[in-house]
């Protein structure tokens, strides 16, 4: 039923359903849950379709690339795949009958390309281009311990975006400038809501690993594809819905005032905490959060005077309306969510396949709104970061330095590739020539033409 619904995020929820069913009946019938058929190390995954909570399981597996029919290239399971360094491509048209388990296939993720039972040749081929690719990654990775710097003296900090405590030790030992984005909503997507013992550790820890370096912990960012088994919402449109900062204070006792009491007992003994809120669009919602948090703060004598507080731009109207956020007086950074600020501006499902080939955040309606809001948070005073994909994708670091933006909060596995392509461009030079260009462009491919035109002309290798 579901399924014949024709939406994409009900077609989701079956998903779900189905994997709950199989997992019950092995269950019933003492099959143990990790029994699969086939040692999955070092295979590639292919699949109809994966839900994040799937995708767990099986990275536990060391598998070594997977490929999907449907999902988007900014869904949780692709942002995921990407941190860990897992090959991941969406192929529409995949027959899956084609392929069987000793199928050989290689998957070109920089190009978005199947190849199935290669012959000689290609393989030679692609043996070449993998080594190559990984010898540069390795020649780049001694970047990521350096200073991001531009050639004309710009600096930026890179920082990782995380989803749990392993991410974040991880990230810790690689040379980034801290975290600007843990997605604390992971450790919700479970049966029942972490408990206080739970988030103490976590946020200890985390602040721990990062002692004098910011670490942005996001409110929990539940609803959207991010829904969770103890709050039915039941709604037609779950993007738009209850998501975020809304769903925050709609469950303000259950859910918002335990994560809130947490978070300040931690921020007590550890000032490098900054907080983020997810999916706002309207300011009275920062306002109604700053008035949770002290009567909190109040209640449990702490000084949150110093605590930094950011607003992630991920609706169209908290991005046209920035200057007015800050005239609130109550947030110090924005950190721009540029995965969902795509799908808000061009009207398009990030998780959809059919509408894949319209989702792109290069696209130059995305980059416009980028320049106007960013323009007006510089001239607020307010610090500007980018945490959506965009800032992990090395093709889009120049014009968004060129933006004004101070902390571009990536994956952990570009981190090097990043640093690698701040210290290779000039900002004057891209606020002359590429800029202007970049912001005339009628679609993404002109936009793409002048970023790689700029790219190459300074020498910088092509990697992500
Ligand atoms: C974003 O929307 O860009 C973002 C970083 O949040 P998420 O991808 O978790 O929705
Ligand atoms: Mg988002």
């Amino acid at each position: 039923m579901l399924r014949s619904t024709g939406s994409q995020l009900f077609a989701f929820r079956e998903v779900d359903l189905r994997v709950a069913a199989e997992l019950l009946l092995k269950n019933i019938l003492s099959e143990s849950r990790h029994q699969l058929p086939l040692d999955l190390a070092n295979r590639v995954i292919i699949s109809e379709e994966l839900g994040i909570t799937e995708f767990f399981e099986l990275l536990k597996l060391n598998i070594k690339g997977l490929v999907t029919k449907s999902g988007g290239v900014t869904s949780h399971v692709a942002i995921v795949a990407r941190c860990n360094g897992i090959p991941y491509i969406i192929v529409p048209q995949l027959d899956i009958n084609d392929i069987t388990d000793n199928s050989q296939v290689i998957i070109d993720a920089l190009n978005g390309l199947l190849i199935l039972e290669p012959d000689e040749s290609t393989l030679k081929l692609y043996g070449i281009k993998a080594e190559n690719y990984w010898k540069t990654l390795e020649k780049i990775a001694k970047y990521a311990h350096e200073k991001a710097a531009t050639l004309d003296g710009y600096n930026v900090k890179v920082l990782c975006n995380v989803g749990n405590l392993e991410d974040a030790r991880i990230a810790s030992t690689l040379g980034c400038d801290g975290i600007g984005l843990f997605r604390i909503e992971f450790l919700y997507m479970r049966d029942k809501p972490p408990t206080v013992s739970d988030l103490r550790n976590v946020f200890e820890k985390v602040a721990s690993f990062f002692e004098n370096k910011p670490v942005v912990v996001r409110a929990p960012d539940i609803g959207g594809d991010k829904s969770v088994s103890y709050i039915s919402l039941k709604e037609d449109n779950p993007f738009m819905g209850l998501r975020g900062i809304r769903l925050l204070l709609e469950y303000k006792e259950d859910l918002f005032k335990p994560f809130l009491e947490t978070f300040l007992e931690a921020f007590k003994n550890h000032n490098n905490l900054k907080l983020l809120l997810p999916m706002v669009s309207r300011v009275s919602e920062v306002l109604g959060t700053v008035e949770l948090i002290e009567e909190t703060a109040k209640k449990m004598n702490i000084d949150v005077s110093n605590l930094e507080l950011g607003v992630m731009v991920e609706v169209p109207s908290t991005a046209i309306l920035i200057d007015k956020f800050a005239e609130t007086g109550k947030i110090r950074f924005v950190s721009y969510g540029t995965n969902d600020l795509t799908q808000y501006v061009l009207a398009v499902d990030r998780t959809n396949p059919k509408v894949g080939v319209i989702y792109d955040d290069l696209d130059p309606s995305v980059l416009r709104l980028l320049s106007f809001s960013m323009n007006k948070a510089a001239k607020s005073n307010l610090e500007i970061e980018v945490c959506g994909e965009l800032a992990s994708r090395q093709l889009a670091i120049p014009i968004l330095l060129s933006l004004g933006v101070k902390g571009l909060s990536v994956n952990y596995s570009v981190v090097g590739v990043v640093k690698y392509t701040v210290r290779g461009v000039s900002l004057q030079e891209v606020k002359k020539q590429v800029l202007p260009r970049v912001l005339n462009s009628s679609n993404s491919r002109e936009v793409r033409e002048a970023l790689k035109q700029y790219l190459s002309l300074k020498g910088l290798a092509l990697l992500a």
